[in-house]
């Protein structure tokens, strides 16, 4: 008996939880903390490393450091985390505010020192521990929505010394969240050409029939040899009506555990092979997320935990079977799924029906070089996840490489050989992925050695070589040429470049150079005349822009300052 009891202790959560000091880490804002993304949940192209944090949709809310330390890093991009802050405490872990709209004063001002010492908007600086410390409960920044962020929120996280992110709700950070993750969807899949679900050898959709009490049967299936499971599942919290992400998902073959995905915590590294673990290929036509409980060759996630067989269970003939599925959110509050199975071998329906289409195949475990006419793709080792035949045509400049629904690993380069092209307009050309219902073509970052222009990408798709001839166009959006703004704060202009988009922008006064803030979203620069750099009367802004192939406008006024 007490050697069950300890068994137990050791399986439960609570034991889990304790390794992390609890009620450490205060929440970073002093309102209410309402989510509109939780720790693990399933982005386009990583699982979510923090909190998103609700900022009662504005910007400027006072951002305190969540315990005291001192700040490791300051990471200023056009992208990404936009403006982010990061503060290493005394026991060891990293906490990240990130998408903020500026420091406080005092990092501010040692920010904006680099920036001017850098002659650059993007900055990425790692000052030591004594250089600026912080206090508990310190403000340290202003909530925000730079870089990657789609409206006002503090993305927070908590990392540990290796760098990995880990739940910050493990160290006590409490969540209204009073109802259990609900399921939305449940598929059937089998493994390998030989297994059946419904007399079908395909992803099958199941009828989920939601109960009184919260749990969901499934209308009973048959099935034959080996098979896994999928589901679309999500978590609401009581003030907010975002579909947040759970926390863990177990499932049970016939009472014996068969697999546990747990979002506890991971590394930036395994992020990406979010593709792997979604079927991506119903992500790309449906735009949601069925998260598969087994495992596929070449899927090194470590959220994968206690796998039996991988997660995938075998069906035999004139068995009863029961699949159980446990989703639970973070406050452990758990909903169940239950699927009967009988075991019946049947004869399947109906061949797939392969269609005469020319297909390529490509290797993931060596390199593979398709060609046709000036076109070649490279795909090197362990580019796909997975062998698979893919549909490659090209017809002039335009390559059809398959579509976005099988998910890649690594970059395959294509190579556009331009021998055929005349000189003038060579310098002109990028390379292009037609995206969307209008195939808009979208610049992909391209090289060009001699006559062969490169690019490399993770996206199936089709290529096409664009030309961009066109400067980009720089308009002053709150000033005029030759006035007095001496009461302005901020001086503002919009730059935007149709085709290959921009690649730099330099902004100086009498010959100087000043900080501009780049907002992609806006396509605005924004200077602020509070940093005290323009001291003089008459003063001649100089703008000048360069696209992605090198067309570049140049922008002159004159304003005055007293
Ligand atoms: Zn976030």
């Amino acid at each position: 008996m007490k050697k069950f009891m300890l068994f137990l202790f050791f399986g439960c959560s609570g034991f889990a939880q304790s390794e992390y000091p609890q009620d450490y880490f205060k929440n970073p804002l002093d309102i209410t903390l309402v989510l509109s993304g939780t720790f693990g949940e399933l982005r386009s192209s990583h699982f979510h490393a923090g909190l998103d944090i609700k900022t009662q949709q504005r910007e400027g809310l006072k951002v305190y450091s969540a315990a005291e330390g001192y700040v490791s890093r300051i990471k200023i991009s056009h992208f990404g985390y936009g403006k982010a802050l990061y503060i290493t405490h005394p026991n060891g872990y990293t906490t990240v505010y990130g998408h903020l709209q500026r420091l406080s004063d005092r990092l501010e001002a040692y920010i904006k020192e680099c920036q001017y010492d850098k002659e650059s908007f993007e900055v990425e600086v790692f000052p030591n521990s004594e250089e600026l410390p912080v206090k508990s409960n310190e403000i340290i920044a202003f909530s925000g929505n730079t870089g990657g962020s789609g409206g006002p929120h503090l993305h927070f996280e908590i990392r540990d010394n290796q760098e990995r992110p880990i739940n910050p709700m493990l160290f006590g950070i409490d969540i209204k969240d009073s109802r259990a993750p609900f399921v939305s969807a449940v598929y059937a899949y089998p493994k390998d050409d030989a297994a059946l679900i419904n007399g079908k050898n395909e992803r099958v959709p199941l009828r989920l029939i939601p109960q009184t009490n919260g749990s969901y049967e499934v209308e009973k299936i048959t099935a034959s040899g080996n098979i896994g499971f999928g589901i679309t599942s999500y978590d609401k919290q009581d003030l907010a009506p975002n579909n947040n992400g759970v926390s863990n998902i177990q499932t049970f073959f016939n009472g014996n555990k068969s697999l546990e995905v747990d979002f506890k915590r991971f590394s930036f590294d395994e992020s990406k092979h979010i593709k792997r673990y979604i079927d991506y290929g119903y992500f790309k036509s449906k735009r949601s997320r069925i998260q598969k409980l087994f495992i596929e060759k070449n899927n090194p996630l470590t959220l994968f935990k206690d796998a039996y067989d991988n997660g995938y269970i075998h069906i035999e003939d004139s068995t009863a079977s029961v699949f159980k599925i446990r989703i639970r959110d973070y406050k452990g509050k758990e909903t169940w799924v239950n699927i009967p199975i009988a075991g019946k071998n049947e004869t399947l329906e109906s061949l797939p029906y392969d269609a005469m289409q020319e297909k390529s195949l490509v290797y993931s475990n060596r390199s593979t070089t398709l060609k046709s006419n000036n076109i070649t793709v490279n795909f090197f080792e362990n580019t796909l996840y997975d062998d698979a035949l893919i549909d490659f045509r090209v017809s002039s400049d335009t390559l059809h490489l398959h579509e976005d629904s099988i998910p890649l690993q690594k970059n395959f380069y294509i190579n556009y050989d331009l021998s055929h092209y005349k000189d003038e307009h060579l310098d002109k050309l990028f390379i292009a992925r037609l995206y969307g219902y209008y195939k808009k073509p979208s610049y992909v970052y391209t090289k060009r050695k001699g006559k062969v222009l490169s690019a490399g990408s993770k996206i199936f798709g089709t290529y096409t070589l664009a030309m961009d001839t066109v400067a980009p166009s720089i308009k002053p959006l709150n000033f005029q040429d030759k006035k007095w703004l001496s009461k302005y704060r901020y001086l503002k202009v919009k730059i935007e470049d149709e085709l290959s988009g921009i690649s730099k922008y330099r902004a100086t006064v009498n010959g100087k150079w000043i900080l501009m803030e780049y907002d992609y979203k806006t396509n605005t620069l924004v200077h602020d005349f509070n940093d005290n750099v323009i001291k003089d009367t008459k003063n001649e802004l100089k703008i000048i822009v360069t696209d992605n192939v090198g067309n570049s406008s140049t922008f002159e006024a004159i304003f005055f300052r007293k």
